[in-house]
């Protein structure tokens, strides 16, 4: 790398510098990539009040859905032509592999935005009700406006394509948006600025600042003009969103944790099984919410399923994520992998043996960075630490059991609920397995297919609302009843102070 670039923080349309800045390093060589401004408590504010301010003046929320997704699509026709410069610097930020960077992290980005730019040219703004018939003859019209300021804190394992899920159905309802990123992830949220910015979105309609979690991202979830905060990342710090939204009751939604039960049936296709299970929980090196972490493995197949298991995951390279021939990454910091470490470990006290464990990369450049060998841990039961908290690196529990039933009853015993997915060449069987598992979204015969058409999100603590699908853009606007008189007749309408005097004539 050559020249390290200095990234602003983007606040009513202009790159503001702070006193402060913080290092951006690549995960996989330690190599720095960037600095960036580093913002606080004023700096949240400045951007609150260009966010109001915007949207007091109407020159967004006035604007045609048409308008609107024009914007949206140019901003993601701006991003799709640096697709591959946003590859590198996604890969280079949180260390996720350059397959993956390129087909998930930035393409599904870039095609989730447009999917919003047509959501808010075929969104209901405005509705008719049903004819009100009594007391009196009225019509009525639900009338969705947007919100006002709407604030995302975005976590650092899928930085651009998280950030699209809140701003993309935030811009499209009329919102104006203030958007937080993880401070090891700031680099593709800045570049997403610059994008609009290019492309002429008003100031104030989008900005977005960096800061620590606890001082930034807390000042947002408490702040009075913020009418709507969407967070992803860990439960705990969920909760605490929630419970500062309280005091002005702020609209939430959160995306949390989860411990995905993946459920391999007696009559399951191996070949697909065998890597889909891999698939479920090896993506960005595990460190995905709805990863298939718990695999629940019915015991008449289990050897067998294991055994195919780790043959195929012997076949797997773990390197840099700049190589086309990776398939495993890093993990985004020191920090991450000292956790999951502290996990293979708890697993092995707990009991549990390691029927596979990878191999690290011996590459000298390599050295500095966050490696975990993926790892296969079996003989787990269901009530250990290892199966029930969310571990968020490359690590799989595998769990037996008897038959559908405690197949069921294992995956719904978690304090969580996002993703399950259930394998089987019986279709009825799967399907009826699904309808009874306690999760988001379950998938049959595959993991990982989120689709913006469709809604995400999470039941129990992995939790609540939901982002992407038909009703997205509901998260982000405030229905309004206006009652329209037919009549024009003050003797049939029931005013209580009338009543008595005027309609008992
Ligand atoms: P985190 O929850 O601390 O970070 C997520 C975002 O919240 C970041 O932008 C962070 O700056 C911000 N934040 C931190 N403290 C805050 C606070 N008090 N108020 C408001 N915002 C705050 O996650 P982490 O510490 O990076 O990772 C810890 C664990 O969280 C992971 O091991 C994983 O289990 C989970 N996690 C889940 C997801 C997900 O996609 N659901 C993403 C990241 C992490
Ligand atoms: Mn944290």
């Amino acid at each position: 790398m050559t020249e390290i670039r200095h990234y602003r923080m983007y606040i009513d349309g202009a790159w503001q510098d702070a006193a402060e800045s913080i290092e951006v390093h690549s995960p996989a060589t330690g190599e720095l990539v960037a600095t960036v401004a580093y913002g606080d408590v004023a700096t949240v504010d400045a951007a609150v009040s260009a966010a109001k301010a915007a949207h007091e003046s109407g020159v967004w929320r006035n604007t045609s859905p048409q308008q609107r997704a024009d914007i949206l699509d140019a901003i993601a026709d701006n991003l799709a032509a640096r697709a591959d410069a946003l590859t590198v610097l996604q890969v280079a930020e949180n260390g996720a592999t350059l397959r993956g960077a390129g087909a998930f992290l930035i393409g599904y980005a870039i095609a989730n935005l447009k999917y919003f730019a047509s959501q808010a040219r075929s969104y209901q703004f405005q509705t008719s009700g049903p004819l009100i018939e009594a007391p009196t003859l009225a019509s009525g019209l639900i009338i969705r406006e947007p919100v006002g300021v709407c604030a995302g804190i975005i976590p650092w394992n899928f930085p651009l394509l998280l950030a699209v899920w809140k701003l993309g159905p935030a811009l499209a309802a009329g919102n104006t948006v203030v958007l937080k990123p993880d401070d090891q992830t700031p680099l593709t949220l800045l570049e997403l600025a610059r994008a609009a910015d290019e492309v002429g979105l008003p100031p104030g309609v989008l900005n977005v600042v960096t800061g620590p979690g606890p001082v930034v991202g807390a000042r947002l979830a408490e702040h009075p003009d913020v009418r709507k905060i969407a967070f992803t990342g860990s439960t705990e710090v969920g909760k605490s969103v929630m419970r500062a939204a309280a005091d002005n009751v702020k609209k939430v939604t959160l995306e949390l944790g989860g411990k995905g039960a993946n459920i391999v049936l007696d009559d399951a296709d191996f070949d697909t099984a065998v890597d889909g299970s891999l698939f479920a929980f090896l993506v960005m090196s595990g460190q995905a919410c709805e990863s298939g972490t718990r695999l629940l493995v019915h015991e008449s197949v289990h050897d067998e399923f294991v055994d195919r298991l780790v043959a195929r995951a012997q076949t797997l390279v773990m390197g840099d994520p700049m190589s086309a021939a990776t398939d495993l990454g890093p993990l985004v910091s020191a920090k991450q992998k000292a956790r999951v470490e502290k996990y293979i470990a708890l697993g092995q006290e707990e009991g549990c043996k390691v029927a596979f464990q990878g191999n690290i990369p011996t590459d000298p450049a390599l050295a500095e960075g966050h490696w975990v060998p993926a790892t296969i841990l079996t003989g787990a039961t269901n009530k250990m630490r290892i199966a029930r908290e969310e571990i968020f690196g490359p690590v799989l529990v595998v769990i037996p059991f008897r038959d559908d039933d405690e197949a069921v009853a294992i995956a719904n015993d978690s304090e969580y609920g996002l993703s399950a997915g259930v394998w089987s060449t019986d279709s009825g069987r799967a399907l009826g397995i699904a309808r009874r598992l306690e999760s988001g979204t379950v998938w049959i015969n595959d993991w990982h297919m989120i689709n913006a058409m469709y809604p995400f999100g999470g039941v129990k603590q992995s939790g609540l609302g939901r982002e992407l699908g038909p009703d997205a853009l509901d998260e982000y606007t405030e229905p309004k009843f206006v009652h329209v008189d037919l009549t024009n007749d003050r003797r049939k309408r029931a005013y209580a102070i009338v009543v008595s005097a005027d309609l008992a004539e």
